[in-house]
């Protein structure tokens, strides 16, 4: 299967991996489309809000459900919350660990800090 583009009004937003598509059988991807629109849609608000961090738990939802809809397990180490929008923790360092759900938070994110709000 070859990989499909999927854009959110024009812009594109991500490519769906047809060899992965095929080999967890996904025939319809309506469904994981819709939930990349959705995020793409969160991440906007999230970049555009003076208080994204209200946004986090809903980010990770979303991700469950992409999780799902790719017919893998919820994991949230999988999750790559540095890629948050206004995320301030170190990238290039978590992106070494990823998966290993060991990842590294700064203070003074404004999502993950332990002083933000
Ligand atoms: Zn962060």
């Amino acid at each position: 299967m070859n990989n499909i583009p999927i854009y959110n009004d024009e812009e594109l937003i991500c490519t769906l991996n047809g060899a992965l598509l095929e080999r967890q059988g996904i025939t319809d991807i309506t469904r994981l489309a819709e939930l990349y629109i959705e995020k793409n849609d969160l991440e906007k608000v999230m970049k555009a809000s003076d208080e994204p961090k209200v946004f986090v738990d809903e980010w990770h939802d979303i991700e469950y459900d992409i999780q799902e809809a790719w017919g893998f397990e919820r994991s949230r180490k999988h999750h790559r919350f540095w890629e948050m929008p206004k995320c301030g923790c170190p990238k290039l360092d978590n992106i070494d660990m990823w998966p290993s759900g060991v990842y590294f938070m700064s203070g003074s994110c404004v999502l993950h800090g332990k002083g933000s709000k």
